[in-house]
């Protein structure tokens, strides 16, 4: 039981501030959602605030969604809005995850001074890492529900009838950045404009590496695990 009580530990700890780092397809999405219904913080997944402003065709929507087909990274301005105007929300108050942000340094320094002039900060950056050809074999096999976002992979974690959501029914879709093309482009973005925040956050001491290998529980646990070191 002792691992319980670390955790306890840290849930205890009053503003929590996490960051999920990784490439796209390390499971950041999954683990940073599981994370955040255990600490009660909320997840805030700038691909996800994105992807339904593409959907309901906001200014910011259009603007963003020829970077997103095309796997780029939308542009720092547009996402580092998005997040300040989402921590300035009530819910956020308690602690929050980023997942998916940030992306490249200049959003890391934005974020840094947004949440000083807050009075706020980050205690610890979880970077999961997987390695390449695995992250090809998930994404080309993840596919998410249409109505409520719930994502499946059709090997590792098929839903019980093909192409129909398990929760709500919904049908299931590939993202169009989660073909081929795109996802090596997405891939390539992250070696040159993300991965460099490993370092950034590891000299800040607050980088925290977890292996994303093994079943979704196990993550789980290493990931709390290791943030009560
Ligand atoms: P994700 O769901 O996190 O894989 O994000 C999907 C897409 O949204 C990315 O490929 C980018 O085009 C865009 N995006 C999400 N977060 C960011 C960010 N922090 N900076 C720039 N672009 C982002």
């Amino acid at each position: 039981m002792s691992g319980l009580r670390a955790e306890d530990e840290f849930m205890a700890e009053a503003d929590t501030g996490l960051i999920f780092l990784g490439p796209p397809g390390a499971g950041k999405g999954t683990q940073a959602k599981i994370l955040s219904a255990y600490l009660g913080v909320p997840q805030i997944s700038t691909g996800d605030i994105l992807r339904s402003a593409v959907r309901e065709q906001t200014p910011m929507g259009l603007r963003a969604k020829s970077y997103m087909d095309s796997g780029a990274l939308v542009p720092d301005e547009v996402v580092v809005g998005i997040v300040e105007e989402r921590l300035s929300e009530a819910d956020c108050s308690p602690g929050f995850i980023l997942d998916g942000f940030p992306r490249t340094v200049p959003q890391a320094e934005a974020l840094s001074e947004m949440l000083n002039r807050k009075g706020r900060a980050i205690q610890a950056v979880v970077s999961i890492t997987v390695n390449e050809d695995e992250l090809l074999a998930r994404i080309g096999g993840r596919r998410a529900c249409q109505n409520c976002g719930k994502v499946y992979h059709i090997q590792n974690e098929p839903p019980r009838k093909e192409g129909v959501c398990d929760l709500c029914n919904g049908p299931l879709y590939q993202r169009d950045d989660d073909k081929e093309e795109t996802m090596r482009r997405r891939l390539e973005e992250y070696g040159k404009k993300t991965a460099p925040l490993i370092d950034y956050y590891s000299r800040q001491r607050l980088l925290v590496e977890v292996a994303g290998i093994g079943s979704i529980e196990d993550i789980q646990q290493n990931i709390r695990k290791a943030l009560t070191r």
